[in-house]
């Protein structure tokens, strides 16, 4: 017999429920795992590299023990359409005798042989619970790395004990904003860019079952070009350009918000908050994202292909509906080898 579990009570702040009153958009995500409970909010660490980990071309060295080093693509996993390397994970196994003595060393080393191996663009270096204790230096040595390589090597201030996992998604995007500041001044300036398009940052999706792909498909019809994808299927060279979006679209509003505020204060770029959830809020998202384009132009394209991709789903819909009517239904986003 099914066994009815009870919601506890400090999780229905967590629960939304669009059909039923519900907390109408005001979803509590930022909290603490509760004591007894398995569940995949993890420590800080953990929430830095599933916001950093989708960036496809950069390499990822966990500063911690080997243990650290198991949060990798395999929990969360997206789709790359280019380099596979962001699937590996570095570590450099930190050990008693660093924990005395200090595993900065270790660091470098780690550091040295992957450049020296994989010639990289981008290496983020993650602190973890052992490092926030013995107190490494992680910016010195990224530091010295950037100067010695003239690379990109990022610290990812992401130490256990700082916080829960919505700790680590800002330090994500502290690490994102670091990468963007790094831009020279030729890939901060608009590049020559077609005047009827409108040209946007798509924040917070991961493309953990390729939904970036259709989506970014969906709103080039229309006119509206994606600069940067932060951070599923994005690479180096893309995340560089992001400062040059004329408006942020915020998905993941838990991981993502922070890295829209202070974009809209560096350079200027405002936001809005959508959902590519169901057709519905997909509709009205793409119509949020016309209308802040204030070209004519890019709202009837949208309205046009909306009605046009509703009126090719609406067979079907109604063949569901039909089969599914007063019965109650769980939906796996993702796909079988991707579940979250
Ligand atoms: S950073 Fe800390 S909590 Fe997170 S995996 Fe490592 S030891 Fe565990």
């Amino acid at each position: 017999m099914l066994e009815i579990i009870e919601t506890l009570d400090e999780r229905k702040s967590s629960i939304c429920c669009n059909s039923k009153d519900g907390n109408k958009g005001k979803m509590k995500c930022d909290m603490d795992s509760v004591e007894g409970s398995v569940s995949q909010r993890a420590c800080v660490y953990c929430g830095a590299r599933v916001v950093l980990n989708p960036i496809t071309d950069a390499y990822h060295i966990v500063h911690g023990p080997i243990g650290c080093a198991a949060y990798t693509w395999d929990i969360r996993g997206s789709l790359s359409s280019n380099e596979e390397i962001y699937r590996n994970s570095f570590s450099t196994d930190l050990r008693e005798q660093d924990v005395i003595f200090g595993g900065a060393d270790k660091l470098t080393a780690a550091i040295d042989e992957i450049v020296e191996k994989h010639s990289p663009k981008l290496i983020f270096v993650y602190s973890t619970c052992v490092v926030g204790v013995i107190g490494d230096d992680i910016e010195a040595v990224t530091k010295n790395a950037r100067e010695k390589y003239n690379i990109q090597v990022i610290p990812v201030y992401s130490s256990g004990f700082a916080g829960n996992k919505s700790a680590g998604y800002k330090a994500a995007c502290n690490a994102l904003l670091r990468l963007m500041e790094s831009a020279p001044d030729s890939k901060k300036a608009i590049d020559i860019r077609d005047s009827n398009r409108f040209y946007i940052n798509y924040l917070g999706d991961f493309n953990l079952a390729a939904e970036i792909w259709i989506l970014t498909g969906y709103l080039k019809k229309i006119g509206i070009d994606v600069v940067a994808k932060i951070t599923g299927d994005s690479s180096y060279e893309e995340l560089l350009k992001a400062p040059t979006a004329e408006l942020n679209v915020v998905q993941c509003a838990g991981s993502m918000t922070y890295l829209a505020k202070q974009m809209q204060e560096k350079y200027n770029i405002p936001f809005i908050k959508i959902s590519f959830f169901g057709i519905e809020d997909t509709a009205y998202s793409i119509m949020d994202i016309a209308r802040a384009s204030g070209r004519e132009e890019i709202i009837q394209n949208a309205k046009a292909f909306i009605s046009e991709e509703i009126n090719k789903v609406k067979g079907h819909l109604d063949y569901y509906r039909s089969k599914k009517e007063v019965k109650k239904a769980a939906i796996n986003v993702g796909d079988e080898n991707n579940p979250i």
